[in-house]
């Protein structure tokens, strides 16, 4: 007696990757419609079922499913498999067909095949996937309802409870067969992930393709779509990727930093979004736990993360209003403190960047001098004054940016306008400085590496016989080595100086200090902005600096970062990798001479991640990094460099690495 063959389509709105995706339309017609037009041909099958959740996110579903005559079972939001158990037991399987909801594209002749296989084979488990000959998107699993359920009760892991048939599929309980294709065409995706690729669909299917078979689909000349998606992309990435991938949709370059793109780190892999930081805690969107030995929010959490000195006075503030028509008594104090610990200093001005600050810097350099050009040599921000040094030649910022990074949108007429010197040469200062051209000098005072020679006091007298304005760039040095910026350890006195990053601990707040007659310049511009007046950046920049005074910050993290220094150096003297190790110990850094570097560097942070942390070829220390986080920490580190080691060359760090090659990331000049 043959047995009662029911398809369960498995649908619903909250697709981690693609949310309402099934109600979305190709060629006017729902996904959720096209595959019950697309599988009612199927001559196997008995009825179809779509299973989909109790959740009220589901309701329209649920409506546009009755509406077209299609028969409703929902169940758990959650546990999908258990959803699926009971969509099957309500229309009386023997036999399950299962369907997801991101193939519109399921073909009927297909399904027939795998059930007839089933069928014929008796196989507790039937598929044309394991492996795959079949375009992604024409995924058919049949199964015995009583399989199903015997595999719950062996194992009912999360990966089981999401994916319906993990553990039927891996487990050597059950019997299996499956259906190849003569043609090997499983690269090729006809199947609904992202938006990009109903667009895909839309734009590429033959017309009348709703009434085709696959084959006469791809009779017609279509292939498949274009796509970075991977087949089981949805089973293998985590929450944070999918919703990566979201945002490369929605948001150019998928976020606001190019230091915290997952690609510069692990692709497909990082956890790429934080739901939860604490201390040196970090927690994803699944709720995994890390340790931040990355860079601690690119160098903006120096006092670890969510200090409740500094949120209680955030609060507070908050509860008294974090803006009005008047301004906040706490800008007068920030600039107050700014100047007694910079005695150089008259006054100052607020922004909440750090390229922002930069910005007003050369703005009033150039009013002060009337003159246009600026000399630099560091990272300075994104803004067109900094970028243009770009448009002299391709190449003038290598040194200081990515390679090549491209000035487009930069105005051609401010080539020219800003030009690099390299970092320990006065003698190339002095002969841009001769031309009597120069507004300013902007530099770090010290990033890779430190001054030579009196290099900076050089700088400093050559501002001053040409009349140019001097200003050391501390966003990122600042409060690392010293209680203000890092030149006060040098004793060499700036014109003007910015600092960013760590002085608000993670709240927005960024400033310009300077000299009286050069900062007066600033009356003769216009240089203003609404939330430049907010009350929270300079509320939180006063109670990070009273915190970091009383615990003497920069001199903790100076500690802490040797420390892990002295870590790296062991551990690479040990495996005998040639290194080199540089910048301020608390913002330290490490390359290796090895073959295939970007691999290496890969594979380290893939095997940290595995150990629970966030890392890179880098470590900006906090104070929240304590002894017993660093004796972990050098364990780990040296296990993941032990295996990254052995697989040191070119061929065997792809096959360890389960993801692509970090992209490179920022090189500097200094
Ligand atoms: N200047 C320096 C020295 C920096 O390190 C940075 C940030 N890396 C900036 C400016 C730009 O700051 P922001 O990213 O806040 O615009």
């Amino acid at each position: 007696m043959s047995q009662r063959v029911v398809a369960v389509v498995q649908v619903r709105m909250n697709s981690s990757r693609f949310p309402g995706k099934v109600l979305k339309k190709l060629r006017g017609t729902s996904l959720v419609e096209l595959i019950s037009r697309r599988l009612i041909k199927a001559r196997e099958v008995d009825e179809i079922v779509f299973g989909t959740s109790t959740d009220s996110t589901d309701d329209e579903l649920a409506n546009e499913i009755i509406g077209f005559g299609g028969k409703v079972f929902r169940g758990s939001l959650d546990d999908v498999q258990e959803r699926f158990i009971q969509a099957a037991d309500y229309a009386d399987a023997e036999l399950v067909v299962r369907i997801t909801g991101d193939c519109p594209l399921i073909d009927w002749e297909i399904v027939d095949q795998v059930v007839s296989l089933a069928m014929k084979t008796g196989a507790e488990y039937s598929s044309n996937t394991h492996p795959p000959t079949f375009p992604d998107g024409l995924d058919v699993e049949v199964f015995s309802l009583d399989a199903l359920k015997a595999s719950r009760r062996e194992s009912a892991d999360s990966s089981s409870k999401e994916h319906v048939t993990t553990n039927l599929r891996m487990s050597d309980s059950f019997s299996k067969s499956n259906l190849v294709n003569e043609v090997d065409y499983s690269e090729r995706r006809w199947t609904v992930d992202y938006p990009a690729d109903l667009r895909d669909l839309e734009s590429n299917l033959p017309s009348g393709f709703e009434t085709m078979t696959w084959r006469e689909i791809m009779s017609k000349g279509f292939e498949g779509i274009e796509s970075s998606a991977r087949r089981n992309e949805g089973a293998r990435l985590g929450l944070g990727q999918k919703l990566w991938k979201r945002a490369k949709e929605v948001i150019p370059g998928g976020g606001m930093l190019l230091s915290k793109r997952s690609e510069m780190f692990l692709p497909d892999e990082w956890p790429a979004y934080y739901s939860r930081a604490k201390g040196i805690k970090v927690w994803d969107l699944s709720g995994n736990e890390y340790l931040d030995f990355a860079n601690m929010s690119v160098g903006a959490c120096s006092l670890g993360y969510g200090l409740e000195s500094i949120d209680n006075a955030v609060k507070q503030a908050i509860d008294e209003g974090v803006m009005s028509s008047l301004n906040s008594p706490a800008e007068v104090l920030l600039a107050e403190k700014l100047i007694e610990m910079h005695s150089w200093a008259d006054m100052a001005r607020f922004a909440r960047s750090g390229g922002e600050a930069n910005a007003i810097a050369v703005r009033i350099a150039r009013a002060h001098t009337g003159k246009d050009k600026i000399a630099i040599c560091g990272y300075h921000g994104w803004h067109d004054w900094y970028l243009s040094a770009n448009l002299a030649t391709d190449s003038n910022l290598d040194g200081h940016l990515l390679p090549g990074l491209s000035p487009s949108g930069v105005p051609r007429g401010l080539a020219g306008t800003t030009v690099p010197f390299s970092y320990n040469n006065a003698a190339e200062l002095s002969e841009l400085l001769k031309t009597g051209e120069f507004a300013a000098v902007k530099m770090e005072v010290s990033r890779n590496f430190g001054p030579e020679d009196g290099f900076l006091q050089e700088v400093r007298d050559l501002c001053t016989h040409y009349g140019v304005v001097l200003i050391f760039d501390e966003c990122t040095s600042g409060f690392r080595e010293t209680f203000g910026g890092l030149h006060l350890k040098y004793g060499v006195k700036p014109d003007l100086a910015m600092f960013g990053k760590a002085l608000g601990n993670g709240y927005a707040i960024t400033a310009v200090i300077g000299r009286r007659e050069v900062m007066q310049a600033a009356q003769e511009t216009f240089i203003s902005s609404t939330f430049w007046t907010e009350r929270l950046g300079p509320v939180a920049a006063l109670a990070t600096l009273n915190e970091m005074k009383k615990v003497n910050s920069w001199e903790k993290i100076t500690e802490t970062g040797a420390k892990v220094k002295a870590i790296w150096t062991q551990v690479f003297n040990k495996l005998q990798l040639r290194h080199q190790i540089t910048g301020l110990d608390s913002l330290a850094s490490f390359t290796l001479d090895v073959p295939d570097w970007l691999g290496f560097k890969t594979l380290m942070t893939q095997e940290m991640l595995d150990r629970g942390y966030l890392s890179s070829s880098y470590f900006y220390a906090s104070t929240q990094h304590d002894a017993a986080h660093l004796s972990k920490y050098a364990e780990d580190f040296e296990g993941s460099a032990v295996i990254s080691a052995r697989h040191s060359s070119n061929e065997t760090i792809a096959s360890a690495l389960r993801v692509a090659r970090s992209h490179n990331s920022f090189r500097r000049l200094n």
